[in-house]
Order: structure tokens, then C-alpha cells, then sequence
């Protein structure tokens, strides 16, 4: 469906019938063309050390109360073995943006080991930064074949509002990197958070336009969540409601939806630290994709992007259980043992 900016701040702004109508034509747009199958991405926090410093993210490399750690080859290939029992088809490697060249090796040899324990079964996305195009190829050569890399905000002039003016942080090269990933065949996906000081209805509009203009096939939107060992919590009493931030994902995830049918759109772990049903409202909503924590519970209570973070003592045995349970309640189904691709990008190939 194509909607002009107008009509989308209108959605946005619907309460009531209205909203509630708004979530009900995105299930039954998302049913038509994807069914009723939940996708998963088990995820691995390879690692909490980070060269950058977003003024909203708990592992900004100027907050000394994070704790840093980075798993060892053997933790990250237990993960992936645990994805492979637990039969979900495909794993993510998620961490702080780092660029030497220790780093960015040991990515692409992590990729290889995943690949080589799975016998090639697992699918692999990536989500680890900015990164220049040899890097990313390095990395697709070596088997990642996702990758995610939100924009965070699509207006250059919120972009820095929430990150530091210098040369590591750039909107420009956030952009050139996106363009990069799908120009390299990447099924590529981006995402903003949802709530941030300063953001308004436009802009929001305004990022789900970019989104389509940019044509990915993957997008993962999330609340924001203030942290309070970082520049951005001075704003927290100036933001919407923890509720509110949830009510306008919800609608973020449905207009977009409408817009762009066929792709994959994950349903942020965020929405869970709002609501313990978070999760499940984002699936009725529209989005296809959850990602089940697979990181070992020591790493998990250290990765602390943002507080109060879901699950931090669950194993991974007790997330998949969970999961496919709740799921169930909300009439989907859990897609196991497959890639669960982009319809978005297979169509377009
Ligand atoms: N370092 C990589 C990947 C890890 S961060 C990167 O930045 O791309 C993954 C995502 O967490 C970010 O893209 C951001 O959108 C989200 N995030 C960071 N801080 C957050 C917060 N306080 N609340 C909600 N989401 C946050
Ligand atoms: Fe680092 Fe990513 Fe957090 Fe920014 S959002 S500080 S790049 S982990």
C-alpha cells in the first residue's frame, strides 16, 4: 500500500477503534502474505565492548560502569550447537562496534565455525556496526548472509541529537554502510527506536518512508528505553509513557507493515521490558520475527544496552519453551529448523 506522509502521521495518531482497527488490517495484511509463522533469530551477544559512544546505549564506550567482555570461540559455538537442539533455524551475532582487525577476523572466523558445527544448517545474521565494504564482503564470504544495521533515526538533525558530533559518528556513513550491505547481496535490514527525546510523529513518518525508499527487507523498530548511565536520561521524564512508547511501536510495526507487506520485521526484546506480553503484541501487530536469547546467562546480565532487560536468568532452554507456548496462544506458529528468509528479498531476486 503506498501512503502518503499525511496518512501516516494520521495512523499514528489513531487511539481508540481507530487504533485498534489500524492492528487488525496489519495481522490480516501480515496472515495474507507471510502466514501465520514466527521466524527465529537466536541470539548471541558476542561482546560488550564498543568503540562508539551513542548517547542512549549502556555500552557507549564512556560509561565505566559497563562491564566488558567479549565470549570466548567455545562460548559461541555452544551457542550455536543449543540453536541447532532447540531446532531454530538461524542464529544472530550481535555486539559493540569495534573495527581493528583483531575484531573483525575473529567475526569472520566465528562465522565459518558456526557454519562448520552446523554442518551449513544455521543462517547467520549479523549485526556488529559499521564496518568498511571489504569487511562486510570479508564477513559474507566467510557465511553471514543478514545483516542489521538500524539508521536509529532517518533525520540527519535527530541522528544528532542522540549521537556525539565527531568524525566516529556519522549519518552519512550510516547511510553509505546500509547502501553498502545491499549493494553486497546482504538481505539487509534497518530500524529506529521509538520514543527518543526530541522525536516527533513526523519524523517517525518520515522513517518509514525511508525504509521503503531504501527498499530493505528486514526492519527492526524498538521503544527506547533510557539509561541511566548515559547522556540521554536526562530526558527520561520529557519522553511518552513506557506505555505509550509500546502503543506507538505497535503502530509503527502495523502502518509499516501495510506499506511494505512481504517483509521480515522483528519484534524488538524491548517491547518485553514495557510489557511481559510486549512481545506477543508486536507479533499481532505485524511483525514475523523474535529473536530468543541464546547468550549464556553470565554474558546476558553484562549486556546491558538498555536496563531492566527481559529474562537475564532464563536459560536458553527455558526462552525456547516459553516462546513457542505464548505463541501458540496468539494463534502463530513457530517456523523451526528453517533460514526463515525475506519473502521481501527472495521475491526480489
Ligand atoms: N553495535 C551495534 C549493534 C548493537 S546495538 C549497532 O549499534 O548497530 C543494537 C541496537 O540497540 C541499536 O541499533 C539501538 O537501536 C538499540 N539500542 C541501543 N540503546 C538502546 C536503548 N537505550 N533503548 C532501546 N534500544 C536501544
Ligand atoms: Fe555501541 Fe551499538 Fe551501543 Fe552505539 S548502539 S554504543 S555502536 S553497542
Amino acid at each position: 500500500m503506498n501512503l502518503e506522509k499525511e496518512d501516516i502521521v494520521r495512523l499514528l495518531s489513531s487511539t481508540g477503534d481507530e487504533e485498534q482497527a489500524l492492528l487488525d488490517k496489519a495481522l490480516s495484511c501480515k496472515l495474507e502474505h507471510l502466514d501465520n509463522k514466527v521466524h527465529l533469530r537466536g541470539l548471541i551477544e558476542y561482546s560488550s565492548r564498543c568503540s562508539k559512544d551513542c548517547l542512549y546505549c549502556g555500552l557507549r564506550r564512556s560509561n565505566s560502569h559497563a562491564t566488558r567482555y567479549a565470549m570466548t570461540d567455545e562460548d559461541v559455538v555452544n551457542c550455536a550447537l543449543q540453536a541447532m537442539e532447540l531446532h531454530y533455524g538461524s542464529v544472530a551475532i550481535q555486539c559493540g562496534e569495534r573495527s581493528d582487525k583483531a575484531f573483525t577476523d575473529k567475526i569472520a572466523h566465528l562465522c565459518r565455525e558456526i557454519k562448520r558445527v552446523s554442518d551449513g544448517k544455521l543462517g547467520i545474521t549479523l549485526s556488529c556496526g559499521e564496518q568498511t565494504e571489504e569487511v562486510y564482503r570479508q564477513w559474507k564470504e566467510a557465511g553471514a548472509h543478514r545483516y542489521l544495521l538500524r539508521i536509529e533515526s532517518s533525520s540527519r538533525d535527530l541522528y544528532y541529537k542522540i549521537h556525539p558530533h565527531d568524525d566516529c559518528h556519522s549519518f552519512e556513513r550510516r547511510i553509505s554502510c546500509i547502501e553498502t550491505l545491499l549493494r553486497l547481496g546482504y538481505q539487509t535490514g534497518t530500524g529506529v527506536m521509538i520514543g527518543l527525546p526530541f522525536q516527533t510523529l513526523d519524523h517517525l513518518a518520515d522513517d518509514l518512508l525511508f525504509f521503503k525508499r531504501m527498499g530493505v527487507a528486514m526492519v527492526g523498530m524498538g521503544p527506547f528505553i533510557p539509561h541511566p548511565d548515559t547522556p540521554l536520561w536526562e530526558y527520561h521524564n520529557q519522553i511518552p509513557s513506557p506505555e505509550d512508547r509500546l502503543r506507538l511501536t505497535l503502530k509503527m510495526i502495523a502502518v509499516l507493515r501495510l506499506m511494505m507487506p512481504k517483509i521480515n520485521m522483528v519484534s524488538a526484546t524491548a517491547n518485553q521490558t514495557i510489557n511481559p506480553r510486549g512481545r506477543e503484541q508486536a507479533i499481532l501487530a505485524g511483525a514475523n520475527v523474535i529473536m530468543p536469547n541464546l547468550s549464556p546467562s553470565d554474558y546476558r546480565k553484562e549486556y546491558l544496552i538498555y536496563p531492566d532487560k527481559p529474562c537475564v536468568s532464563d536459560t536458553a532452554q527455558q526462552c525456547a519453551s516459553c516462546l513457542d507456548l505464548k505463541l501458540k496462544l496468539t494463534g502463530h506458529e513457530v517456523l523451526y529448523d528453517e533460514w526463515g528468509d525475506s519473502l521481501a528479498f527472495t521475491s526480489a531476486q
